[in-house]
């Protein structure tokens, strides 16, 4: 656009009334979001090296589609046709500009139906979408843990809300406010495992809290030389003897006094921050409990802007 265009099209913003300045703002995140996700679909498309499909390295541009630039693998088994997309969990999503915006409602912690609103998409497929991010969140945990490691366990209600059958248990009375409708009085235990230097925070629903269930998750990711700080639970000290890792009790009613570097406030600051994120959800579903562990990581992790690109990313590996 020329200096001059730009310059008459400003001056005609400072005559907008509050009505025409909300229709603007609008278009304006629209055409943030079709810009940032092809920043992000471009820097997707120059890292291409290899072929989804097979592996090969030896591909070719083919023209573009939609958009998109078109590959074709060279290998003679192979021979199929791919962009930067293919075999990433957006491949199928069709309207991709929308995908950032999406990215930015999961930020601000969006409903659904104000996710789809703001979207300009059904209900059913703002649910899918974001079902689709969160899955590829649930599982991104550390790969390790270093240094002093403070661990805890918090506990959820166990929920089967949304789910019209198969309950284990008879439904609710009638008169059940709406709020716990589907809340049980199981506690449903997450450990919460924080590396205090860098921050990485492991969180994942366990079946229990005895060392056999709490080994496999927190375990093998402990470096050599971590320290594990704990509220004193004995299921600890059996691991940290099996495995060889130092491990240190703190009394749970030191509560919030810290004695030099032997405390946990770190997880247990953590643990407060989950809890009031997860609070206005009313019981999230049990089985989506540990997509909702994962979102909070990503939004705790690092507080800076840029999430959605960040998310994005993510979600093109
Ligand atoms: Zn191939």
């Amino acid at each position: 656009m020329k200096r001059t265009e730009i310059e008459k099209l400003l001056g005609q913003i400072e005559s907008l009334d509050a009505e025409e300045i909300s229709k603007v703002k609008k278009v304006l995140a629209r055409r943030e979001g079709r810009v940032e996700g092809s920043v992000v679909l471009q820097e997707k498309e120059e890292s291409v090296e290899a072929c989804p499909h097979c592996g090969s390295k030896d591909i070719a541009k083919a023209g573009s589609k939609g958009g998109r630039r078109r590959y074709k693998c060279k290998a003679e088994i192979c021979g199929k046709s791919f962009n930067a997309l293919t075999g990433t969990p957006l491949a199928r999503l069709r309207m991709s500009e929308k995908h950032i915006e999406n990215a930015r409602c999961m930020a601000a912690r969006l409903s659904i139906p104000k996710t789809a609103e703001r979207l300009g998409v059904s209900w059913e497929t703002a649910f899918r979408w974001r079902h689709r991010f969160l899955r590829l969140l649930a599982d991104r945990q550390p790969e390790q843990l270093a240094g002093i490691v403070e661990a805890d366990e918090t506990f959820f209600r166990e929920s089967f809300k949304g789910q019209r059958s198969g309950l284990p248990r008879p439904s609710k009375k009638r008169g059940t406010p709406a709020a716990s409708r589907g809340l049980s009085k199981e506690q449903v235990p997450v450990l919460v495992a924080r590396d205090r230097a860098s921050g990485a925070t492991l969180s994942k629903v366990v079946k229990s809290t005895k060392a056999k269930d709490l080994e496999p998750v927190l375990m093998p990711r402990l470096t050599k030389d971590a320290m594990l700080m704990t509220d004193g639970a004995s299921a600890y000290k059996t691991l940290g003897k099996a495995h060889g890792v130092a491990v240190k009790g703190i009394p749970a009613n030191k509560g919030h006094k810290t004695s030099g570097l032997a405390h946990i406030n770190n997880v247990n600051a953590y643990d407060e921050r989950l809890k009031g994120w997860m609070f206005p959800f009313k019981g999230v579903a049990t089985k989506y409990l540990q997509s909702y562990l994962g979102w909070h990581r990503w939004l705790d992790a690092d507080k800076k802007s840029g999430k959605a690109r960040r998310l994005l990313r993510a979600a093109l590996g």
